[in-house]
C-alpha cells in the first residue's frame, strides 16, 4: 500500500481530482491511500496560530517551525519521501515521479503565506520540490498534481501498462500527434500512414513526429535527448518499395 499524507491548512481541498477515475478505483483496490493532516490543531494559543511575521521584517507571514514539526511528528514518516512543495525546489519531473513511485509513500507539506521556516525544512530533511516556475497561493494543488503523476505509475493503476511507456518524457521526447475517428473530419484527414496497417511505418512516423515536435517546442529536452542518442542510426524514410 502506497501511503500519502498531505499536511495542510485546507484539508477540505482534498481529495479533489484524486478522488475520481483510475486513482479512486486504485484506492478502493488498496493500491494506495491518502490522508490529510490538518495543520491548524497544532497551532499555538487560543487562536491556534500557525504563522508569525518574517524575522528581519518584510511582507507576509511564515509558518512556524515548531508547529510544522509537531504536525510532521504526528505521522509515521518511516521510509517515505518527505516533500516540501516550494517554487524554490528542484523541478518535479517524470523521472522523479518514478523515483517516488518506487518508495513506500509520500508525506507532502503544503505551504501557505510566504512559506515555511527554513529550520523545519532542515530538521526534517525535507526535499524541496517545485511544480514549475510560477508562484501558487499554496502547496495543495502542487501536491495533488505530484501524487496524481506518481500514483498512476504504481503497478495495477493504469489500465494499459503499455500506454505508460510511450508517453511524453518517458523516452526523453514529447509524445507524437494523436488521431482517432472519424478518418475524415471536414477538410481534415488522418495521416495516411496511420491507416496503412503497416506497423513498422507507423512506428517510424510516430518517432519522427515526436522528434520534430520536441525539437520545435522543447529545444532543451531535444538537446538532452540528442546527446544520449548520438549513436542511433539515422532514420529510415518511406523507402519501402
Ligand atoms: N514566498 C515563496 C512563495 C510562497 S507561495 C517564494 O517566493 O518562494 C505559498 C506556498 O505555495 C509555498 O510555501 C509552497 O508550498 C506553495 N507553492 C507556490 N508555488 C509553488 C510551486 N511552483 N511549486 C510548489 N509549491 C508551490
Amino acid at each position: 500500500m502506497f501511503e500519502t499524507s498531505f499536511i495542510t491548512l485546507f484539508p477540505e481541498a482534498f481529495p479533489g481530482p484524486l478522488g475520481v477515475s483510475i486513482l479512486e478505483r486504485a484506492r478502493k483496490e488498496g493500491i494506495w491511500n491518502w490522508e490529510t493532516v490538518d495543520l491548524r490543531p497544532f497551532g499555538l494559543g487560543k487562536h491556534k496560530n500557525v504563522d508569525a511575521p518574517p524575522a528581519g521584517g518584510g511582507a507576509g507571514m511564515v509558518i512556524r517551525p515548531d508547529v510544522a514539526s509537531a504536525a510532521l511528528d504526528s505521522i509515521d514518516t518511516a521510509g517515505k519521501h518527505l516533500v516540501y512543495l516550494s517554487p524554490r525546489g528542484v523541478p518535479f519531473t517524470q523521472s522523479k515521479a518514478h523515483q517516488y513511485a518506487g518508495g513506500k509513500g509520500l508525506v507532502l507539506f503544503c505551504g501557505r503565506f510566504e512559506g515555511l521556516d527554513q529550520r523545519a525544512i532542515d530538521a526534517h530533511g525535507m526535499e524541496e520540490v517545485s511544480m514549475g516556475d510560477y508562484v501558487l497561493a499554496g502547496g495543495e494543488v502542487a501536491a495533488m498534481a505530484m501524487v496524481e503523476a506518481v500514483v498512476r505509475l504504481l503497478p495495477g493503476v493504469a489500465g494499459n501498462e503499455a500506454s505508460l511507456t510511450d508517453e511524453s518524457f518517458e523516452n526523453g521526447l514529447l509524445e507524437h500527434d494523436q488521431y482517432t475517428l472519424p478518418r475524415q473530419w471536414g477538410e481534415r484527414g488522418t495521416p495516411e500512414v496511420l491507416l496503412s496497417g503497416d506497423h513498422k511505418r507507423i512506428e517510424e512516423w510516430r518517432f519522427n513526429s515526436a522528434k520534430a515536435l520536441t525539437k520545435e517546442r522543447r529545444p532543451d529536452l531535444y538537446a538532452a535527448y540528442s546527446k544520449t542518442h548520438e549513436f542511433q542510426p539515422p532514420e529510415t524514410g518511406d523507402e519501402h518499395d
